[in-house]
């Protein structure tokens, strides 16, 4: 059985526990390899390394660290299909998506070739006389980012580019679920120049997270998962002296008036809700069909929803592939079932989907609901998989009033052809990314990813310019030299003007 291993201090090693879980190919249901799950032993030395890595990094020039990062895009480049077939052989998206993916962690590492110049501070000549003040950022020292198993490339590529090229060290504790593409991350940073210690991974669950989380020697923690455990870490982070980032799940709506285009707006939620079999945070789960429109769109839904093409991910003819685990493909029938009971009209029903060929594989149907209510758990709830839920609201106050109240705000979008409706929702709903006919508005690397309410806790989105802040701390400088040094001593508040 093949062991997926750490990464600490520039080796692969086993690390210091005996436990080990299953890594299966969602394909077939079969375990195809196991991981290593860490104790508190291995984080510490993985921040020992770190910390000794620390001061020599921090030294470079920010110019040297770009062009590791420079390096390191190429390499991703060069080495994306790798990347992607790994992602799809434990995760189970299809290919195409899988390569999407990179592209959009790539487009960070390219984000954070800028460091020089999103490290330049501010200047004040003359702040007072003959004295100049100045401000510069400086690297945390060593950080640990958490990610979920949704994106086992892009989510690090959120985190470790804007950590790294900032100056601090960085250890990462990827998904159990799909912990291989982080080895392959760190051998191409090792190819690209990183000195060691500067990237570790240490695999593992709850154990490595509470010991990240307890260390005196990390001063900060990116994490992205589901809003149970982000909640828990940004409390527990805090307590324990930590900066903080913890983006959490959601249940993304899109609005659809009666003015949409209907074609086009179906085909953006066909994409939306069953891209990667619904196991996206800014998939959308729920669409609010408003006033007269809802008839037509269950009824343009329903057949493209039964005519979804699932299969394995390396077919390049699958539009869905299977979910993560048998334990996943549970939970969302579960979902299901409960929706069937909670009264909501079952359209489209993808439980029981056999495979011929695949009939272990973790595989479930596009499944589609319709008059959803908003008491219902499969409403309330993120469900994570391929079910999209249609909600009936009178007009756009009340479609936008449910968007409003839910306990998530990660990402929304609206379709419709007025500039009116646009511009009032853009305005007033409660949601950190809004998509305007667009329906998963992804900010792109140099603007900055999170969301609202539950979906996340703490100050700082992730990657653009929140990224550079998130991974450093300000320093303010004043200064002068003999020419402005007044004679004796000042017993009052001091004022520059
Ligand atoms: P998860 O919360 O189960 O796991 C995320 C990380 O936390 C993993 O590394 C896992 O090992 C660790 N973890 C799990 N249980 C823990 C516990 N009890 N204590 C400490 N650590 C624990 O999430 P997941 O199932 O891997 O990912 C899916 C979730 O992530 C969804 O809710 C999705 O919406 C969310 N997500 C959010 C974003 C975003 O940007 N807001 C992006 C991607 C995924």
């Amino acid at each position: 059985m093949e062991i997926v291993r750490h990464s600490i201090g520039g080796t692969l090693t086993s690390g210091r526990g005996e436990r080990r879980s299953d890594v299966f190919d969602p394909t077939t249901g079969r375990v195809a390899r196991q991981v290593v799950l860490g104790t508190s032993e291995d984080v510490d030395d993985a921040v020992r390394a770190a910390r000794a890595a620390f001061p020599k990094w921090a030294a470079t020039t920010p110019l040297a660290r770009a062009r590791v990062m420079f390096r390191f895009r190429d390499l991703i480049e060069k080495h994306a299909k790798d990347l992607a077939a790994i992602i799809t052989s434990e995760h189970g998206k299809v290919l195409s998506d899988a390569l999407g993916e990179v592209t959009r962690g790539m487009e960070v590492v390219e984000y954070a070739t800028a460091i020089p110049e999103l490290l330049k501070g501010d200047f004040t000549e003359n702040a007072g006389r003959d004295i100049d003040a100045y401000s510069m950022r400086q690297p945390l020292g060593v950080v640990a980012g958490i990610t979920p198993f949704n994106f086992p490339v892009m989510v690090p590529l959120w985190m470790l580019p804007m950590a790294i090229a900032s100056g601090n060290c960085f250890i990462l504790k990827p998904s159990e679920r799909d912990p291989s593409a982080s080895l392959r991350i760190a051998e191409l940073l090792r190819e690209a120049g990183l000195p060691e210690g500067v990237f570790q991974v240490v695999h593992g669950d709850k154990v490595v997270v509470d010991a990240i989380l307890e260390h005196p020697g990390i001063q900060a923690v990116s994490f992205v998962g589901s809003t149970p455990i982000a909640r828990y870490i940004q409390q527990t982070g805090i307590a324990h002296g930590k900066r903080v980032q913890a983006l959490g799940g959601a249940k993304n709506h899109a609005l659809v008036m009666p003015d949409c285009d209907l074609d086009k707006t179906v085909d953006a939620l066909m994409g939306a809700a069953y891209g990667s079999a619904g196991e996206r945070c800014m998939a959308i789960s729920v669409a609010v069909a408003v006033g007269n429109v809802a008839d037509r769109l269950v009824q343009a839904l329903a057949p493209r929803v039964r005519a979804l093409k699932i299969g394995p991910g390396t077919d390049s003819e699958s539009e869905m592939g299977p979910l993560v685990t048998g334990v996943h493909l549970d939970r969302v029938s579960g979902y299901i079932d409960a929706g069937v009971a909670e009264g909501a009209k079952l359209v489209v029903d993808g439980r029981d989907l056999k495979l011929q060929g695949y009939e272990g594989g973790f595989f479930i149907g596009g499944t589609l609901f319709d008059d959803v209510k908003p008491d219902m758990r499969i409403y309330k709830e993120e469900i994570f998989g391929p079910v999209l839920a249609v909600v009936r609201a009178p007009d756009f106050e009340q479609g936008l009033s449910l968007v409003n109240e839910h306990e998530f705000g990660n990402g929304t979008a609206i379709f419709t052809r007025d500039g009116d409706s646009a511009r009032a929702f853009v305005s007033g709903v409660q949601a950190g990314m809004v998509g305007v006919n667009v329906p998963i508005p992804v900010p792109m690397a140099f603007h900055s990813f999170g969301g609202w309410k539950s979906s996340l806790f703490g100050d700082h989105h992730m990657h653009g310019p929140e990224g550079v802040r998130f991974f450093t701390k300000l320093k303010t400088v004043t200064s002068r030299w003999p020419t402005g040094i007044r004679a004796g001593a000042d017993f009052v508040m001091p004022t520059l003007g």
